[in-house]
């Protein structure tokens, strides 16, 4: 049998059934370290799988370490340190500074402090960053509670649509078209989100690989039914623009698109925060699975041996 068998969600619950891995589960794993709930995680991102060679390369470092704090801000915490394990080919010095001026920059702006790493010489560009952080609560993926209003932060698909236009390598780009790219190669970690999400969500986790693929690991992990509107949905004006131009379907980017690194959690509907841009876009209930418009959702996510 070949990974491939297994896809990416497939292989992590074969590894922790074979090996006993039973704290596996979230994004980021919670460890008590002298009373303090520490979290940590680790993100990969790849040239020629996460990124190719024509990007500006101090975006990468920026998107590198916001990936990796958004899933600790997701699970209710502040990301303190980071330390990044470099792959290298020869490359131009300045690249490699670029790509830190890209990280350092991130680092300011979400407060958080690159302390060490590593670097290994490779045939193609990568980072691994891994990070520690500190949350008062820990907020997973498996505590939602029926009753509970399902809300998202900011504007879901995109990321995706920026993708898209990126691949086309166009000569120029309408302003709403880069807009959209400056969302995927930039995409902000909802460090405004970190103290509603402490204080009242029940579950939360980030939108990383798609509502559709994110929303059925909330609802099958918490063991309930997770009931979501279309029409609930945010869209941004941008993607509205895109979607009519190339005869494109919005809804599909928001339920399938990933790298928003937007929040999904819940919470009961009263604790909605007119000062956070989010939306509630359905409700918990007993049951399980999780329902668009009251019909079954089907498997829109990215999973990354299967594609
Ligand atoms: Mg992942
Ligand atoms: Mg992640
Ligand atoms: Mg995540």
């Amino acid at each position: 049998m070949k990974v491939s068998d297994l896809g990416e969600f497939g292989l992590i619950e074969h590894l922790k059934a074979k090996f006993s891995l039973a704290e596996v589960g979230d994004d980021t794993a919670c460890v008590e370290l002298a009373d303090l709930k520490i979290l940590l995680t680790c993100d990969t991102l790849l040239e020629g799988r996460h990124f190719l060679p024509f990007y500006p390369i101090s975006t990468v470092g920026w998107k590198a370490v916001s990936a990796t704090v958004s899933d600790i801000i997701a699970n209710g915490g502040k990301p303190l340190y980071l330390l990044v394990s470099l792959l290298l080919p020869d490359v131009e010095l300045k690249k490699v500074d670029e790509l830190y001026e890209g990280m350092t920059k991130a680092c300011e702006f979400y407060g958080t402090k690159i302390v060490g790493g590593n670097v290994v010489k490779a045939e193609k560009l990568g980072l691994d960053l891994f990070a520690v952080g500190q949350a008062e609560r820990f907020v997973g993926r498996s505590s939602a509670k029926a009753g509970d209003g399902v809300f998202v932060s900011g504007t879901l698909g995109d990321s995706l649509a920026g993708l898209e236009l990126l691949l086309m390598e166009r000569k120029n780009y309408e302003d709403f078209e880069l807009r959209l790219i400056e969302r995927h190669l930039r995409p902000t970690a909802r460090i405004d989100y970190l103290r509603h999400i402490s204080k009242y969500a029940n579950a939360s986790m980030d939108i990383s690989d798609g509502l559709a693929s994110d929303i059925r690991h909330m609802a099958k992990r918490s063991g309930l039914r997770f009931n979501i509107f279309k029409e609930k949905l945010p869209l941004s004006k941008e993607l509205y623009e895109f979607a009519k131009k190339h005869g494109k379907d919005p809804y599909a980017y928001a339920l399938k698109g990933g790298e928003d690194y937007q929040l999904l959690f819940t919470h009961p509907p009263e604790r909605m925060n007119p000062f956070l841009d989010m939306s509630q876009i359905g409700y918990v209930q007993e049951g399980e699975g999780v329902f668009v418009d009251n019909k079954p959702l089907e498997e829109y996510g990215f999973d990354h041996f299967r594609s």
